[in-house]
């Protein structure tokens, strides 16, 4: 058996990939198969919103949950003991004072708002939950 070419109309045998006459390539005008145009039509919008979606679940997943409330919990204890067990009127303490009170706001703000985007983004957790963490982080805040 063999074929005519689609180009210059010799006889191509089935063994062969390429015409022998012309070199032209066998069943070129067959449509082939083409990946990487598949991959460009696909809109680049879409993809950077798929990723960013991942990023947010990712973020404000069960598990960075716990591991965001635990450090900020830690944190808290840390700053208290910055706050309560140094002595007023030395100035090392004083600073130490100081450092102790903004880790102690920036513990409760993190928690607050990791609160609140974990119930407005996690959809893994049921409404109660989420509508409590909501309201539980703005009391945080406030
Ligand atoms: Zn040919």
């Amino acid at each position: 058996m063999v074929s005519k070419c689609e180009k210059c109309g010799a006889d191509i045998p089935d063994t062969a990939t390429f015409c022998p006459s012309c070199g032209a390539p066998k069943g070129m005008n067959q449509p082939q198969p083409q990946p990487a145009q598949q991959y460009q039509s696909k809109p680049m919008g879409n993809m950077s919103q798929g990723s960013m979606e991942d990023l947010a679940k990712t973020l404000f997943s069960r598990k960075m949950l716990i591991l965001g409330l635990f450090i900020g919990v830690l944190l808290l204890v840390i700053s208290s003991f910055m706050i309560n067990f140094t002595e007023p009127n030395v100035w090392d303490d004083m600073h130490m004072q100081h450092f102790g009170t903004v880790l102690r706001s920036i513990s409760y703000y993190g928690m607050g708002l990791l609160l609140i985007c974990v119930g407005l983004i996690n959809d893994t957790f049921n409404k109660f939950y989420r509508l409590g963490m909501i309201i539980a982080g703005g009391f945080i805040l406030a």
